[in-house]
């Protein structure tokens, strides 16, 4: 996956998540199951641009989907360890990422972060951002649009916006993006409390949402 705003800064478009310029020859760590090095600076960079298309995706096509107004929720991004905002007077989780319904923010752990952009690269953080931004969603509707399994729902809402954002040019999906979530979603399952299959499902069931709003955009998921 890939920022299309990128782009025209010289990022490649076929690489996700270029290596440090010295490791370039190790190139592509894919689903090989490797990990590349992490450059903070392009993981960043990679945030900001999910962060922009998501909430681009949804501006856009919110009110037609569920005849009211949006508001984007608040982003808090990143913050490691223990130092992160609290909600509703919790603390917040070590390597988890959340959406906060009482202050409407996203909040991530840069070391969750860290997780999936060393071993598929970009499409992790999108994956992230946009599952967050499906709780806001969520947050966003009426109570008999939410469904009893709501991780599953904002896997697929995600699959929606980051489709849905390919689609409006906003950012490139790249062929194989779903199956490295897959891999990774694996490769992690119940290391992180994001990944943790008893609150989110297995990787497969996570996959297979994913792909339902991938395929069938936000109606498929509501
Ligand atoms: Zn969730």
């Amino acid at each position: 996956m890939v920022a299309v705003l990128a782009v025209a800064c010289g990022t490649p478009t076929s690489a996700p998540a270029p290596p440090a310029e010295a490791t370039t020859t190790t190139a592509e760590a894919e689903s090989t199951g490797t990990t590349a090095p992490v450059d903070p600076q392009d993981m960043r960079a990679d945030e900001q641009a999910a962060v922009k298309a998501v909430d681009t995706f949804w501006r856009t096509h919110f009110a037609e989907q569920f005849g009211k107004a949006y508001q984007s929720p608040r982003v808090e991004g990143g913050y490691v360890g223990a130092n992160g905002p609290r909600c509703g007077g919790e603390p917040s989780v070590p390597f988890n990422a959340f959406y906060c319904g009482p202050g409407d923010f996203l909040a991530w752990d840069e070391q969750l972060m860290e997780a999936g952009y060393s071993q598929i690269g970009d499409a992790w953080v999108y994956l992230i951002i946009a599952h967050e931004w499906g709780h806001a969603i969520q947050a966003r509707l009426n109570r008999d649009q939410v469904s009893v399994q709501a991780e599953l729902q904002a896997d697929c809402l995600a699959g929606a916006a980051l489709q849905g954002a390919a689609n409006d040019g906003l950012i490139e999906i790249e062929p194989g993006d779903s199956e490295e979530l897959a891999k990774t979603l694996a490769a992690v399952a119940d290391d992180y409390p994001w990944t943790n299959e008893s609150d989110h499902g297995n990787a497969q069931e996570r996959t297979s949402a994913f792909n339902t709003g991938v395929q069938g955009g936000v109606s498929a998921c509501a």
